[in-house]
């Protein structure tokens, strides 16, 4: 018999969600229809059509402020020329299901589901307010979710703890054992657009002002500086945990200097590892160029827009002012779309405690760390309300699986969501007490 929590992922994963437009309303309708059959209720919320949530709420005893069990319902786009399974067609194939969304995120609110619904089952008080919620419009910026829902139904949503997204268990990074991360903390983000105006003219007669040319220069001088690697507290802890399987790292481990972990890091090659390096830097990446529209016409203006991301700790503006610096070209317009800074929960807490000696429980050959996410996710919401929010999914994946989010062939182990629901079912248990 196929396993509830495999079920229900191959069933939620046939719902097309795509962002934009979202169409979460289905996604809502699913949840609502498996509560109403375990005979909890629920409340949606409608931010514009289409775009809905839903949350449920088991009643605790009140003892700790709630836990939020977080989720977002809708994904990315998915070419289906692109994989080798329609990625809506939840199909289970050698042990695997297969679709759009199976890591991001829609396998991880399953086992929330499971989680919440053995409460129920069970007929447990859990010790605070148990809230499931899942949102819309996360992978857009959260606008028609997380944000519309904490300002207009702020009071629904106040908690001791959010788990959500963010954490991912990889089983082929150490030499050892498998390394769980749960985050603590995700980057900032800021979008800076670029503009350099010059003469326009004809291409046959360059004349040495060319606004593309001139913006090109810039980036370059841009795009060639190297950002520093910066140590922050939560990167220490992490390498220090890591350092007992990593034995490059050992020197790190027995001064605790900054100096001498870069050093390890750098001869090992660890700073050319995209991933590696984004937990270690801010970074500036060029995605969007515009200028022109004939070939032999000097364009007048040219445009750029860099996606900026920022460690904890760093200010945005200090950023933007070292990008003017290295374009070095006055006439070159910088101007920033609104930046976040990065956000960041203590992992000195009971319920982080909580969660990290749950995954060792299940897995006691593993090591569990928290960890930076270099992503953005809807935490950063919950965080500015000065409410902890952890990135917990206790699946074990690899590396190469885990390049599949948001990509081509996006799949679980079916072996991962019924080993991952035992564990989401003990994590809510603990944090709740019962
Ligand atoms: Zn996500």
């Amino acid at each position: 018999m196929t396993h509830e929590a495999v079920e229900l992922l191959s069933r939620y994963l046939k719902i097309d969600t795509t962002n934009p437009p979202g169409n979460e309303d289905q996604g809502v309708a699913f949840f609502a229809e498996i509560l109403e059959k375990e005979g909890i209720a629920y409340k949606t919320y409608e931010a514009a059509p289409g775009r809905s949530s839903i949350s449920a709420v088991i009643p605790g005893t009140g003892e700790k402020g709630a836990v939020i069990l977080l989720n977002h319902i809708d994904v990315v786009p998915a070419r289906a020329d692109e994989w080798r399974v329609d990625p809506f067609s939840g199909e289970i194939k050698d042990g695997f299901i297969y679709g759009r969304g199976a890591l991001d995120m829609k396998g991880q609110g399953i086992l929330e589901l499971l989680a919440f619904l053995e409460v129920k089952r069970k007929g447990l008080t859990p010790c605070r307010n148990l809230i499931f919620l899942a949102v819309a419009d996360e992978e857009a910026g959260g606008k028609n979710g997380v944000q519309f829902l904490l300002n207009n139904h702020g009071d629904e949503f106040q908690a001791d703890v959010v788990i959500n997204e963010g954490g991912f268990g990889l089983s082929n990074v150490l030499p050892d054992r498998p390394l769980f991360m749960i985050a603590t903390a995700e980057k900032g983000v800021c979008r800076v657009k670029l503009t350099r105006s010059g003469p326009p003219g004809h291409g046959s007669a360059p004349h040495g002002e060319n606004a593309l040319e001139k913006l090109v220069q810039g980036l370059s001088r841009l795009l060639a500086k190297d950002n520093p690697v910066v140590i922050t507290p939560l990167i220490a802890e992490y390498f220090k945990q890591l350092a007992s399987s990593w034995d490059f790292l050992k020197p790190y481990l027995q001064d605790g200097q900054p100096e001498t972990l870069i050093e390890a890091l750098t001869q090992n090659g660890r700073l050319d590892i995209p991933h590696m390096s984004a937990m270690l830097k801010n970074t500036i990446s060029l995605n969007l160029l515009h200028a022109g529209n004939k070939v032999n016409v000097i364009p007048s203006v040219a445009e750029a827009e860099l996606d900026v991301r920022l460690l904890p700790g760093a200010d945005p503006d200090t950023v933007i002012a070292d990008i003017k610096a290295c374009l070095a070209d006055e006439d070159i317009k910088v101007e920033s779309a609104g930046a976040t800074r990065a956000s960041e929960s203590s992992m000195d807490t009971e319920d982080f405690a909580i969660i990290k000696s749950v995954h060792l429980e299940h897995f006691p050959n593993a090591l569990a760390v928290a960890s930076l996410l270099f992503g953005v996710s809807d935490s950063r919401f919950f965080r500015k309300k000065g409410i902890p929010c952890y990135g917990v999914c206790p699946m074990l994946i690899s590396l190469e699986d885990l390049g599949k989010v948001h990509g081509i062939d996006e799949r679980i182990s079916e072996e991962n969501m019924i080993k991952g629901a035992e564990v989401y079912i003990d994590i809510v248990r603990k944090l709740c007490k019962i």
